[in-house]
């Protein structure tokens, strides 16, 4: 009997080599170990054998089966790692291929509209700036003129940087993610590169309730120009001409004088709301983007103040300055006939594949 256990093992070392399948594995182990498997069949002679011989089979036939079952757990950990390397294999994404389409997608609205403008001012003279998205609320508020405790902060919610990196700064220093452009403002000013003519592309950050107008995370372009003898005059010139160019030349700007507690004189911009005069694509008096009032509010400007201009260590006697800000995405909005500026974020391709 010794010699047939030691005949049943060889066979199961022969068979096993050959499986390649789970379910075969299956078979195989059902074949050797199963109620009439072929180790059992052996061992029905066991009853036969005097009882010394059997104090030596028995142990030798648990040995057996221990080592059927463990060479049937190696395999089929073998068969499963094999299938996973075929998988990786047959599924490896070669990154440097060639995707076989010719749609190579294009910009985003919001980006067709911002290098618009971009071009626009450019060819008035402007240069671009840039800065950073997470700011410290010195440039984000105190050069800005908006200390702590003014209600202008009150208004702009804001998305601070987590209390494990703010708490052990001091105050001025603590980081949030910018509420506006005008930070850049004040980086610029600080080269003390006069005169200055900017303009200020960028994301910008709020926490706020999201509507038709609103949302938490939108684009700006603000303008800056500090230069000796610049008046309002020449900002309403300006701001007239390039709407004018992006959008239409029948396009109107309306200027209201507004109270910015941290800015003097200022003004809020309309222009005709091209969504429901134009497009005929909404009835006026649905029209949600400018409230069926005919007008859109597009952007505030303001001169700027003497005391941001002494924080930045230009001379307010000799130089003024003047600047203005706009919602990018409105001007997005206004500029392709869309409702509502928020469907430029829900990642639409419908929406924006139409531009
Ligand atoms: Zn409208």
């Amino acid at each position: 009997m010794k010699q047939q256990l030691e005949n049943l093992k060889n066979e199961f070392i022969e068979n096993i080599t050959t499986i390649d399948s789970p379910e075969a594995l299956e078979n195989l182990e059902k074949n050797f170990l199963g109620k009439k498997g072929k180790l059992n069949d052996i061992l029905k002679g066991i009853k036969d054998l005097s009882n010394d011989d059997k104090k030596i089979i028995w142990p030798e036939a648990n040995k057996l089966k221990m080592f059927i079952s463990e060479e049937v757990t190696n395999k089929k950990i073998a068969i499963q790692e094999a299938k996973y390397a075929k998988l990786e294999e047959d599924e490896k994404i070669d990154v440097t291929a060639e995707y076989p389409s010719n749609n190579k997608g294009h910009k985003h609205p919001i980006s067709i509209t911002s290098n618009l403008l971009e071009e626009i001012f450019i060819s008035l003279g402007f240069r671009i700036e840039d800065g950073p998205q997470v700011e410290d609320e010195t440039h984000n508020f105190d050069k800005l003129n908006i200390p702590d405790n003014h209600p202008a902060r009150d208004v702009w919610d804001t998305f601070w940087v987590s209390d494990d990196i703010n708490k052990n700064k001091e105050a001025g220093k603590k980081n949030l993610l910018r509420t506006h452009t005008s930070p850049v403002q004040i980086r610029t000013m600080l080269k003390w590169e006069l005169p200055i003519k900017i303009i200020v592309p960028g994301r910008v950050f709020r926490y706020e309730q999201e509507d038709a107008r609103h949302t938490c995370n939108f684009y700006q372009l603000e303008w800056l120009v500090v230069w000796k003898g610049v008046t309002f005059g020449d900002l309403k010139w300006t701001l007239d001409t390039a709407m004018k160019k992006l959008l239409w030349d029948s396009t109107e700007v309306r200027f209201r004088p507004s109270i910015f507690p941290f800015t003097e004189p200022s003004a809020e911009i309309d222009i005709s709301c091209q969504l429901c005069k134009w497009s005929g694509k909404v009835k006026w008096e649905n029209c949600k983007m400018c409230s069926a009032t005919g007008w859109v509010e597009l952007l505030w400007a303001w001169m700027v103040h003497p005391k941001v201009l002494k924080d930045a260590w230009v001379d307010p006697e000799e130089y003024s300055g003047f600047a203005f800000g706009m919602w990018i995405d409105r001007i997005a909005a206004q500029r392709f006939w869309v409702s509502s500026s928020r469907m430029f974020y829900q990642s639409k391709l419908k929406l924006n594949e139409q531009f």
